[in-house]
């Protein structure tokens, strides 16, 4: 009998499920008939890139499209754009989907069924938030608006509300764009998912870009003029010129279908999956990406954390199961990277306010060095925080801010962290150097080296 999956969500996670599935099931002899259904226009898509496309630094949206929906098609992927899923009955094993710009309603049939459904961004219930011209950035499309809108209005001023980094990112974009930014943001700090000793880097490096950065300001509403457009803002501190507003406040689970339909919930509101990305409590309801929680190996706990690494890997995990093969998905550590102009950003593991909060004993230590030998042409400076727990020395986390070659020496502490590694054996790893690369002791390795002497 031919299997019937449908796919709800046909980017990142959807779509690498799909794809896998049918690489392995082919390689056991099995067939699958795969219907994957998505209400945007485009398939395997990088929402990553939309900053670097507002920016003008890519082409898009073609560039940014990893696997064309004709494409997938080819591989047998019946793939329904412009489609969106209405409801899921589980005891019927059906789907009601309608289409998004015309009249087309179908209920799908499924033996198994994928949610990989993703985020959506937050908006703040205040005053005005109606008005045009505020916009979440999530999927192609969101990013295709911002700029359908920046074309047509042609905006001098923009706020982005939040500094995390796709705030960031996208208030670098806007600047690149020619306009006045204001980047407000309510915590002491830009990049909460950093110690707010290493944010301080962040915050000074979007002030030298020219961007207005209020931090430690709470917005209070949104102004519209008489055409519905918005205006301004209105904040703790005064009022803010915004001809268009950006909110970079975070990303919740979009899991009402999954909730509408009784499935269950964690804390953070996304799906509750087991390591093998089926949904607890089910024997045919898979889902992976943006819209479920993860398992974070140094918390211990589940947390929702949306990053497209996560969304692809747990896509091809799931779809090796769905293939009729066996597979895990051992949880993450927090690993992330970002940057705002040349300032890159890193983080891993546990800030010191995640180790207070877990009630760990712990040093914490921050080093400057630099990105190659000091004496090497193109040098930069770099800072590198680490965290260990006392008495063991056990790395706890990590982050890094500075210039080029800086940020992706992360994953050396995150493969550390990952490993449950001591800061003494990572000061001792058999790690490369040559002057063009490093000093003598690459920064991560004199981190961990003070972190260990003030252990002792
Ligand atoms: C600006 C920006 C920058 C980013 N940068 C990074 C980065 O540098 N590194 C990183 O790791 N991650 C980054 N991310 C996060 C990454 O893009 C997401 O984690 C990833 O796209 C999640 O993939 P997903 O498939 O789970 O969900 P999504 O990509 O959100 O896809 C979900 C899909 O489901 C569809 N859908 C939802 N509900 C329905 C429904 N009811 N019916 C039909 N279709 C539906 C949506 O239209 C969407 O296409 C960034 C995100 C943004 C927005």
């Amino acid at each position: 009998m031919v299997e019937r999956i449908v796919v709800i969500g046909a980017d990142a996670a959807g779509m690498s499920a799909a794809s896998q599935a049918l690489r392995t099931a082919a390689g056991r002899g099995r067939e699958l008939e795969i219907v994957a259904v998505d209400r945007g226009r485009w398939t395997s898509y990088s929402a990553c890139g939309i900053p670097y496309w507002v920016a003008g630094d890519v082409d898009g949206p073609d560039a940014l499209i990893a696997r064309t929906a004709e494409e997938h098609r080819a591989n047998g992927i019946d793939v329904r754009l412009g489609t969106v899923a209405e409801s899921v009955d589980l005891a019927a094993g059906t789907v009601e989907v309608a289409g998004i710009d015309d009249d087309r309603r179908e209920r799908l049939g499924f033996d198994q069924l994928v949610l990989a459904i993703g985020a959506v961004p937050v908006r703040p219930d205040l005053p005005g938030i109606e008005a045009r011209g505020i916009f979440g950035v999530q999927t192609l499309d969101d990013g295709a608006a911002v700029i359908d809108y920046l074309g047509i209005r042609k905006p001098r001023t923009a706020v982005v509300v939040g500094a995390g980094y796709i705030g960031l990112e996208m208030a670098e974009a806007l600047v690149r764009r020619g306009m006045h930014v204001t980047v407000v943001e309510q915590e002491p700090e830009p990049m909460t998912t950093l110690d707010p000793d290493l944010g301080k880097s962040v915050r000074m490096a979007m002030i030298g870009m020219g961007i207005d950065v209020r931090t430690e300001t709470g917005v209070e509403a949104f102004e519209a003029g008489g055409d519905g457009h918005v205006r301004r803002l209105v904040t703790e501190s005064g009022e803010v010129d915004a001809d268009v507003v950006v909110l970079g406040i975070g990303v919740r689970p979009a899991s009402e279908l999954a909730s509408a339909a009784g499935l269950p919930l964690g804390a953070g509101g996304g799906i509750r999956v087991d390591d093998r990305l089926r949904v607890r409590g089910t024997e045919n309801v898979w889902a992976a990406g943006d819209c479920v929680e993860t398992f974070d190996r140094v918390r211990g706990a589940y947390v929702h954390v949306p990053l497209g690494t996560h969304a692809n890997k747990q896509g091809r995990v799931l779809g090796t199961n769905l293939g009729g093969g066996d597979a895990t998905f051992p949880g993450i550590v927090g690993t992330a990277v970002s940057k705002i102009c040349d300032l890159e950003i890193a983080r891993t593991g546990l800030r010191e306010v995640d180790a207070d909060a877990a009630g760990l004993e712990y040093v914490a230590v921050t080093i400057e060095s630099t990105t190659r030998s000091g004496y090497y042409p193109g040098a930069e400076p770099l800072t590198v925080k680490v965290l260990a727990e006392r008495p063991g020395g056990r790395l706890l986390g990590a982050q890094i801010v500075g210039k080029e070659d800086a940020a992706k020496r992360i994953d050396v502490l995150a493969m550390a962290l990952w490993n449950e590694m001591t800061v003494m054996d990572v000061a001792m790893t058999d790690l490369s150097y040559a002057p063009p690369f490093s000093p003598v002791w690459d920064p991560v390795q004199i981190a961990a080296r003070k972190a260990a002497d003030k252990l002792t």
